[in-house]
């Protein structure tokens, strides 16, 4: 079967931006997995004639801070279970938050291969935001826009040796 990545992070971080820019690029079908997932989303893609397929997890927008938690902490488990690999995406504009570092801790212990990224670092002027990421104590953290396309060939081209 094809290698499985899952892209995992709070509400509103970009995760689906991220996840149709790949799809999209790679001209990806999506996936109806009928009945399985409710909020997920699932589509094979390919990077550089490497296949694999692409989870965007977390569908809806929780209403509190704690339903938030609860259910990152359900993506969570549910992605180091179904992954290979996991994409870890945070929001620059936000700063590092307590749900990051709690779900970073998770995240380590759960063992699977994860890969950091900060979204919305949209150009030069906002490059200042990673530094306070490096506090989680990873020594590759990307900055990447899922917006508008920076960053991202450079977290595949890491990503990729492990496809
Ligand atoms: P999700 O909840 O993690 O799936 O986040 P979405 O992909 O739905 O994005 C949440 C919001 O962030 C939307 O308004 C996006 O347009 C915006 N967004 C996503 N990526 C970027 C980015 O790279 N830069 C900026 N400035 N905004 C972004
Ligand atoms: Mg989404």
């Amino acid at each position: 079967r094809n290698t499985i990545v899952a892209i995992v992070g709070r509400p509103n971080v970009g995760k689906s931006t991220l996840f149709n820019r790949l799809s999209q690029k790679s001209k990806a079908i999506v996936i109806d997995v009928p009945g399985a997932t409710r909020d997920r989303n699932y589509a094979d893609c390919t990077w550089h004639g490497r296949r694999y397929t692409l989870i965007d997890t977390g569908g809806f927008e929780p209403a509190s801070t704690e339903t938030i938690l609860i259910q990152m902490r359900e993506q969570t488990h549910l992605a180091i279970e179904e992954a290979d690999i996991i994409i870890f995406l945070m929001d620059g504009r936000d700063g590092l938050t307590p749900a990051d570092i709690e779900i970073v801790q998770l995240l380590r212990e759960g063992g699977k291969k994860v890969f950091y990224a900060v979204n919305k670092v949209d150009g030069p002027r906002h490059e200042g935001l990673l530094p306070e990421f490096y506090r989680l104590g990873v020594s590759r953290i990307h900055d990447i826009s899922a917006q508008h396309g920076l960053g991202i060939d450079e977290l595949m081209e890491d990503l990729s040796a492990c496809l």
